[in-house]
């Protein structure tokens, strides 16, 4: 089988991004979640509107960080899951929780991940996430 490579420009890729995230939101969220009755796509799909009380119903997002956690010396650390096969490791990440700031949640879970403190937390940038949400990347020395 022949697997062909597409590359997008940046304004692209986020059209597509927005696409694919709007219409998994859409498509999983066809009911009201006050009532139960049937919601309708509005304002050209940017919200569902529910047909018996009107409601309006926006797309979830749900905000996370990925962290490289640095020492002074420039040493990375890196987690292991005990599912994960040897020698497989990652950065760690998680979602943000209600009422969490970034920096919080990325204390958070570097500590929960790895039992380790953190401080001088550094917002990197950001990307899109279309299944379902936007993911902030964070590195912390
Ligand atoms: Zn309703």
């Amino acid at each position: 089988m022949e697997v062909k490579r597409l590359s997008l420009s940046e304004v692209d890729l986020t059209l597509a991004m927005h696409a694919v995230g709007l219409g998994n939101w859409h498509a999983k969220h066809p009911c009201c979640s006050r009532c139960g009755s049937a919601t309708v796509s509005d304002l050209g799909g940017s919200v569902r509107v529910c047909v018996a009380d009107s409601s309006q119903h926006y797309p979830r997002t749900d905000p996370a960080v990925i962290v490289l956690v640095k020492d002074s010396e420039d040493r990375i650390l890196l987690g292991h899951q005990p599912i994960w096969p040897e020698k497989r490791f990652s950065t760690f990440a998680g979602f943000v929780e209600p009422g969490e700031s970034f920096e919080e949640c990325v204390s958070r879970e570097v500590f929960e991940e790895a039992g380790v403190y953190c401080n001088d937390i550094n917002y990197l940038a950001s990307q899109a996430w279309p299944f379902p949400a936007r993911r902030p990347l964070a590195g912390v020395d």
